[in-house]
């Protein structure tokens, strides 16, 4: 966090936050930031030495846990969300993970928002529970369900908002006076918004988590991952990240530093493209309901407008018929990536029910309101008219 008088970044805007902050210059005097290949570190006495491994003093030791490029990317996206420190790990579900090993132990209790990504509900349910951790799992916008949850025992209100695929939004700062009453911790992953569209701690959370995999590089090259908070709470991660090492390494860290530098310009591209995707899909005859928190009819329109610079770059929507309308759409396009990633420049387009949620029952999948008929866009920059006639080729044969 930039918080010296001394930092010439004091009080500076995002844009110049997002191009400026965290980084340091060798001797060399490289303007661009540096990557730092190394494991280890030398020291210049033993003395030295002795005094970096007990943490007298600040220093590089091992880049298991301390390593130049890995922290000027901590220190960037750390200004950009208005967190006192930043720990960056090796992809999203390590942070998930690092900040339950830090924050919870065996007898706690956790309350999940139900469509969160479908590997953040398996850690939770099938790992987290081995070691005695209990997950209840609520509709994300059903205040009065999360109210109803809570025990004595409860530690830490994980979400994800705006929710995957349906545009679900909760409301960030009534979950965090509703943790607090209750002596618990909420925890956001704001990967959908990134701190472009969306700061969470300013809003009442005490911690976010991220998947740098997705808009924080913006171009689908890594994989990486980062935890945000007090400095309390980070240094419980980062004992967690020394002891057991899901690190991020400092080729990827220097890829996230890039992205960040294009974050905003990307993400207001993203809400443009997306925003006019879905007024476009909502005129089809084809298409029978869309989901976007943008669109004044979607429920949780208010609560994003109100907490949220701009929508964000996914789109869902739901096809005139079942799965082999669906899956005629997304086999006509012959620009469109169809992977399961999202958060790239590149638009990719998924069938939910079979793919992202194929592993839910069929009960499960009933609950998340995942149809068959149902086709997630993550809305990239290419042209829109592009993207709307490769969608047309599907559309106009059903
Ligand atoms: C992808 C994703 C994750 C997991 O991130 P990885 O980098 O793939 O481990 C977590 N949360 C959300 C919302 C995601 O989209």
């Amino acid at each position: 966090m930039i918080d010296s008088p001394d930092d010439p970044l004091l009080g500076a805007g995002i844009d110049t936050l997002a191009i400026r902050a965290g980084q340091t210059r060798s001797s060399e005097g490289e303007h661009a930031e540096a990557i730092y290949p190394t494991s280890s570190y030398v020291f210049a006495n033993a003395a030295e030495a002795a005094a970096r491994f007990s943490g007298d003093q600040t220093g590089n030791v091992y880049s298991r846990y301390t390593n130049p490029t890995v922290r000027m990317f901590e220190e960037r996206i750390a200004a950009l969300e208005g967190a006192e420190q930043a720990v960056a790990t090796a992809s999203g579900m390590a942070a998930i993970l690092s900040l339950a090993m830090a924050t919870l132990k065996s007898g706690d209790h956790v309350i999940c928002s139900r469509d969160v990504f479908g590997t953040t509900t398996n850690l939770f349910s099938k790992q987290l529970s081995k070691f005695g951790v209990d997950t209840t799992f609520v509709a994300l916008s059903d205040l009065s369900a999360w109210a109803a949850a809570i025990r004595d025992n409860t530690r830490l209100l994980f979400i994800e908002t705006p929710s995957n695929p349906l545009s679900e939004v909760a409301d960030i700062q009534a979950l965090a006076d509703l943790a607090h009453r209750h002596g618990a911790l909420l925890a956001v992953d704001n990967c959908f918004c990134t701190p472009a569209l969306q700061r969470p701690l300013d809003l009442g959370a005490d911690i976010i988590i991220h998947s740098a995999t997705k808009y924080l590089d913006g171009q689908g090259r890594c994989l990486g991952g980062v935890v945000l908070g007090s400095r309390e709470l980070m240094t419980e991660v980062l004992t967690f990240l020394r002891t057991a090492g899901p690190t991020m390494s400092p080729f990827n860290a220097w890829v996230f530093l890039k992205g960040l530098e294009t974050l905003r310009l990307r993400m207001d591209a993203h809400c443009a493209n997306a925003m006019a995707l879905a007024r476009w899909l909502r005129e089809q005859p084809a298409v029978e309901n869309v989901f976007y928190a943008g669109l004044e009819e979607h429920p949780g329109h208010a609560i994003a407008a109100r907490q949220q610079r701009g929508f964000g770059g996914v789109v869902s929507f739901a096809v005139a018929g079942g799965r082999e309308e669906a899956w005629r759409v997304i086999d006509s396009t012959r620009i469109l990536s169809l992977t399961a990633n999202l958060g790239d420049v590149k638009t990719t387009i998924v069938h939910p029910a079979t793919t992202t949620h194929g592993r839910l029952s069929d009960d499960e999948r009933a609950q998340a309101g995942i149809t068959e008929n149902l086709i997630r866009i993550s809305v990239g920059l290419e042209d829109i008219a592009d993207i709307k006639r490769d969608l047309t080729r599907g559309l106009s044969l059903l």
